[in-house]
């Protein structure tokens, strides 16, 4: 609770996966690391689509079906089509979740319901549960998990990474913004956006310069768009050390020759592989602490996400 931020960063979660027995057995899926780690930091709106949709607790098993051109969520016992079920209760509930002010969501792996890419019968394809896809479509840019991925440390920090960037985002739009603040915003988010994508960051500084004629409304889903798009890239060896590379040049004046020395050194051994991450970044972060230079200190790269997470530890 001491980690949580004001407001809080609100996560959407099949709620199996926080020990809720709601499952067609009447079981759970408690997922220890959503438990115990990210507890800490965001605040759980836990939806259970097949239990909400009517179905019961214990319900009869179901799967995908493909019949025809289009995919159906059958019984396994009863054979009935709860299709139009799931779909009404969809229908009713996705765009509800707009007033929840959600900064991210973690889906049940392989659910026919909730899961990204579930096994459609009979062949070997892959499609999203029909809460999952609804939900993918209505919220194009909302981060979403499957919490078997979050099991893998690279694609749990980008996922994190976005849930805090759009958390930054939709905080930004909930206040009288204009064009001018917007500038601000984007600038604070530069580093972190050259890491990701350094092409995609250049098309969104364009657009963000000279935004043409179109309305308030399009702007802001536009903006969001891209910039959602360019943190969905996994930041790079290159990247990181390009970003750091540059903050190296502008600290440079204000340190020793040893300290710069040391950064740049570190930089090396990190892009050679010889050093993870966290060394060089964590010179210049502390060296930033020391000089306060407002040019970096405001920037998202060096604070994007809290520190207690301890996600930088990638190689
Ligand atoms: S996977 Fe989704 S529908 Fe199934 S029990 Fe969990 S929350 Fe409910």
């Amino acid at each position: 609770m001491a980690n949580r931020l004001d407001p809080p960063v609100r996560i959407g979660i099949s709620s199996c996966l926080l020990g809720e027995n709601v499952r067609y057995d009447g079981g759970h899926k408690l997922d220890p690391f959503i438990s115990r780690i990210l507890s800490g930091f965001f605040e759980w709106i836990p939806v259970c689509p097949e239990t909400e949709a009517g179905f019961g607790i214990p319900r009869e098993p179901m799967r995908l079906e493909r019949h025809g051109k289009s995919i159906s969520l059958i019984g396994l016992t009863s054979r009935r089509d709860l299709t139009p079920q799931m779909r009404s209760y969809v229908r009713r509930s996705i765009p509800l979740f707009a007033h929840q002010r959600l900064s991210g969501y973690i889906l049940k792996t392989r659910s026919p319901t909730c899961g990204l890419a579930v096994a459609v019968h009979p062949g070997r394809s892959r499609e999203p549960g029909l809460f999952a896809r609804a939900l993918l479509r209505r919220f194009s840019d909302l981060p979403v998990a499957e919490e078997e991925a979050l099991r893998d440390p690279l694609v749990r920090e980008n996922w994190i990474q976005r849930v805090f960037a759009y958390y930054r985002l939709n905080r930004f739009w909930s206040t009288r913004w204009t064009v001018h603040t917007l500038r601000e915003f984007h600038t604070s988010t530069e580093l972190t956006r050259l890491s990701h994508s350094p092409s995609l960051s250049r098309r969104l500084d364009r657009f963000t310069a000279n935004p043409q004629d179109i309305s308030r409304l399009q702007f802001r889903c536009r903006y969001q768009s891209e910039f959602m798009r360019i943190i969905s890239c996994p930041a790079t060896r290159a990247g990181n050390a390009t970003v750091l590379q540059r903050a190296a040049a502008i600290l440079r004046p204000f340190l020793t020759p040893a300290a710069t020395s040391e950064i740049l050194k570190s930089l090396d051994a990190y892009r050679n592989r010889a050093l993870p991450f966290l060394v060089p970044f964590t010179l210049v972060t502390h060296y930033l602490r020391l000089t306060k230079i407002i040019q970096l200190s405001g920037q998202t790269y060096f604070n994007p996400f809290p520190e207690e997470l301890a996600l930088l530890n990638h190689p």
